[in-house]
């Protein structure tokens, strides 16, 4: 995501300051970057503190292991960064007097009792499941951020992020989309968790950067859901992905994670009203768009195969 709002940045001519550790992301996704003028990477972990040289105008926050999987490989750093990040982050806001963005995201609401979920919602979280490192350290960055806001009048924005897809993921980062795809171009089966009944709505990344871009330039704390109201099941997903890669993989069912939220859906009448926004790409075009992406990518990391 930081690679796309990167390009999005620059290209508004904005100067942008990336701060990564690389943990989950590569710097590969930044590589056509590097020798631009106005964009400069510092190599950092955010859990310590980062005293920046020049004056940032806002400060935006989307680090943290995303990924079921690679949380529950990095639970502690997950929490650190949700937490230790989140501080060190209001922090170079609060020297800057700059205007504080939060990437949070639905899994505040952990497994929803009520679909859609409009952002008045507390949530359904288990606070010691293995899941927790991750939802609780996000719940935990959004009451800094409001503290920050009524303690030190920070400017803040607070966006909850549902799943997002698109170019530049990883390939073995687990989730559901990528997971597919490459399952797919490798015709290996493609590894759907339970009966495949629970749902997601799926948000292409350019759609998603739009409407984040745009709540920056609107007077409004959020939280703010952005996603896609197109709910479909994991099996719907297995099946087009398949459709649209051609591929002659089969479906297994494996067991399911704990603690899996079996539904999850924005209200979306928020960002509808505040930065009229609506998601433009529809599921198809944003899979072949991403299927294309890892088709190159594989080559670049698999030349012999
Ligand atoms: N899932 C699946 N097979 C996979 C990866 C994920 O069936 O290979 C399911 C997972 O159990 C969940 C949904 O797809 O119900 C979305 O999972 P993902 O890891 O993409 O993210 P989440 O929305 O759970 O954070």
């Amino acid at each position: 995501m930081g690679s796309h709002l990167s390009r999005k940045l620059l290209k508004d001519k904005h100067r942008v300051i990336c701060v990564d550790n690389f943990i989950t992301s590569s710097e590969e996704n930044i590589k056509e970057l590097l020798p631009k003028k106005k964009f400069i990477l510092i190599k950092h972990d955010i859990t310590k503190p980062l005293h920046l040289g020049e004056k940032v105008d806002w400060v935006m926050h989307f680090a943290s292991p995303a990924s079921p999987k690679d949380y529950l490989k990095h639970p502690i750093k997950t929490i650190k960064v949700g937490t230790l990040g989140t501080h060190t982050c209001l922090g170079i806001a609060k020297e800057h007097k700059a205007k504080f963005f939060l990437a949070s995201t639905s899994e505040v609401y952990g497994d929803p009792l009520i679909s859609p979920q409009p952002e008045s919602y507390w949530g359904n979280v288990n606070s010691i499941g293995e899941r927790s490192c991750y939802d609780e350290s996000k719940r935990a960055a959004e009451a800094m951020t409001f503290a920050y806001w009524r303690e030190h009048q920070i400017d803040i924005r607070v966006v909850r992020i549902f799943n997002t897809y698109g170019p530049r993921m990883r390939f073995n980062d687990g989730r559901v989309i990528s997971n597919f795809i490459y399952q797919a171009l490798t015709n290996q089966d493609l590894t759907v968790y339970g009966k495949g009944s629970y749902t997601r709505s799926f948000c292409y990344v350019d759609d998603l950067i739009e409407g984040i871009t745009r709540f920056m330039k609107v007077e409004h704390t959020g939280p703010l859901n952005l996603g896609t109201t197109y709910e479909y099941s994991v099996l719907e997903l297995a099946k087009k992905v398949i459709a649209l890669t051609g591929s002659k993989s089969k479906i297994v069912y494996l067991p399911l994670p704990a603690d899996d939220p079996k539904q999850r859906r924005p209200d979306l009448k928020l960002a509808r009203k505040l930065i009229r926004w609506e998601p433009q790409v529809p599921l198809n075009d944003g899979i072949k768009r991403t299927i294309a992406w890892f088709k190159n990518d594989l080559k670049r990391l698999f030349p012999s195969s």
